[in-house]
């Protein structure tokens, strides 16, 4: 039977092994799951928002609790971990308050005087595959709104935050969710087409790389059942001219050092315009190098280590093979040690085209810092990407900004503020970034039956 290991990334040390679920404790999932829906699919919405206002309360009051596990296991400073415990109780909050409202019937009144309306119904079981990056966030995002629509939910999360994936599953039980509306399954990822493949599993949902992301999406297109895919992005960050440079260059690092740089959405792509390019790589350096490290239980800590040392090992490769290619190191640029997940914040400069730094995804504390000459520069570079996910845009021109966020390609475009998911806004991503939206109304309708009734 396969182990489930869940390491510290930061010190290395194993916190905990499990058994990965056997064939026969799946079936049992899945049944629990069936069971779970033919009831909580007739509850009413005040009773599951009733619930989801606990579960609200169940994270706010053991934040700290909740917190220390996404920090040991997958090496967040604890200030980012509390604040993502904090965020899954505002989306709680959030669905619980406007659910109803989302998926009421829609009348619809046609021309010839006949009436029909639009009713929007649970499908079942939606299976997500989850990553280790925001290990709470990410499963309370898909979570919370299949829940409310009256689904119920399996989570195969990432196998290095097993602690996490229970203490997910722990929320709703305190919160007082009826057995198997909501389960943790700790599989291996390679049974997870034998689930997506069962006849009470009904939709997908993943968060992670494009690999899985094409290896999930085939097997639910073999089963002619919905997907949706939450994947990587090179987020560019663009700084104008007119831009208020200095606000800029600290959002910046923000960004960039979020989480870590583990985040999908952290601008990875610093693409600034010539006549405030020396001033912005300037204070950029600064904000970057005055970040403290520590452990990540320390409050103090701006960045501890990255989540597992494969990932540290990956990383320094894309900017070894950028360096080998012509790109220069402004900062940083160390190789980790070998077997360890820390890895010292680099920005690199000068990055040609055929580099891993122009066309990869960098996940992790590495920023790419481009110089152009102009504006319309600017956006084809910015375009010049197989991802589109969330760009940040700085100008004082609030309006120039709104007409070139028109042409950039992506799934959303920040003016003057970093890209950050928020209950009440649409999140996903176009090309390679995936497909389908989380979160605000748009999240709740991608796995309901959209149902047209005609009424003559
Ligand atoms: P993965 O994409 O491999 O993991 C994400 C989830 O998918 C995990 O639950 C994983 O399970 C599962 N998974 C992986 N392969 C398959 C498969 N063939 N079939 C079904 N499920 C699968 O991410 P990694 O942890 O390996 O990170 C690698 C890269 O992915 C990062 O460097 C980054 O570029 C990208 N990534 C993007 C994220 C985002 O937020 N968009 C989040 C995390 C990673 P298991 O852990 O058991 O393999």
């Amino acid at each position: 039977m396969t182990k489930i290991k869940s390491i510290n990334p930061f010190d290395g040390n194993l916190l905990k092994e499990f058994d990965s679920l056997s064939s026969s404790d799946m079936e049992e999932k899945l049944s629990q799951s069936e069971n779970a829906f033919q009831a909580w699919k007739k509850t009413s919405m005040d009773h599951r928002s009733q619930l989801m206002k606990k579960a609200a309360k169940v994270l706010k009051e053991e934040k700290d609790y909740f917190a220390k596990i996404i920090s040991l296991e997958m090496g967040k400073v604890i200030k980012e971990s509390i604040a993502e415990v904090e965020k899954c109780a505002w989306v709680c909050e959030y669905y619980a308050e406007n659910a109803a409202d989302f998926l009421k019937a829609e009348p619809i009144n046609l021309p010839d005087g006949s009436k029909a309306k639009i009713i929007h119904q649970p499908i079942g079981a939606v299976l997500a595959v989850m990553p280790w990056n925001f290990p709470f966030w990410q499963v309370f995002r898909f979570a919370v709104p299949t829940l409310m629509a009256g689904n119920t939910g399996l989570l195969k999360h990432a196998s290095n935050v097993p602690k996490c994936s229970l203490a997910i599953e722990e929320v709703f039980i305190k919160a007082g969710f009826p057995a198997g509306v909501f389960l943790s399954l700790l599989i291996d990822s390679k049974k997870t087409t034998e689930i997506i493949s069962d006849p009470r599993v009904k939709a997908v949902t993943l968060t992670g790389s494009e690999k899985a992301g094409a290896a999930v999406a085939s097997a639910a297109g073999q089963e002619i059942k919905k997907s949706l895919l939450e994947l990587g992005g090179s987020d560019p960050f663009i700084i104008l001219e007119d831009a208020d440079v200095e606000k800029a260059s600290e959002t910046a690092a923000k960004a960039r050092m979020i989480n870590f740089g583990q985040s999908c959405i952290a601008a990875k792509r610093f693409i600034v315009v010539e006549p405030v390019y020396d001033r912005f790589l300037e204070i950029f350096t600064e904000k970057i190098k005055s970040m403290k490290f520590g452990d990540p239980l320390e409050k103090e800590s701006d960045y501890g280590s990255m989540a597992r040392p494969d990932l540290a090992e990956e990383l320094y490769e894309q900017v070894q093979k950028s360096v080998a290619s012509g790109a220069k190191i402004h900062l940083g640029g160390n190789k980790p040690e070998k077997g360890s997940a820390r890895f010292d914040p680099t920005i690199l400069t000068e990055i040609p085209k055929d580099s891993p730094a122009y066309s990869e995804e960098l996940f992790g504390p590495v920023a790419s810092v481009f110089k152009v000459k102009n504006t319309d520069e600017a956006i084809k570079l910015a375009n010049d990407s197989e991802f589109g996910l969330g760009a940040s845009l700085w100008s004082k021109d609030v309006e120039k900004a709104e007409r070139i966020a028109e042409s950039i390609e992506s799934g959303a475009v920040f003016i003057n503020s970093l890209v950050a998911s928020n209950p009440h806004l649409p999140f996903g991503g176009i090309k390679k970034s995936g497909y389908g939206r989380e979160l605000s109304r748009y999240g709740i309708l991608e796995f309901v039956n959209s149902k047209t009734v005609y009424l003559g």
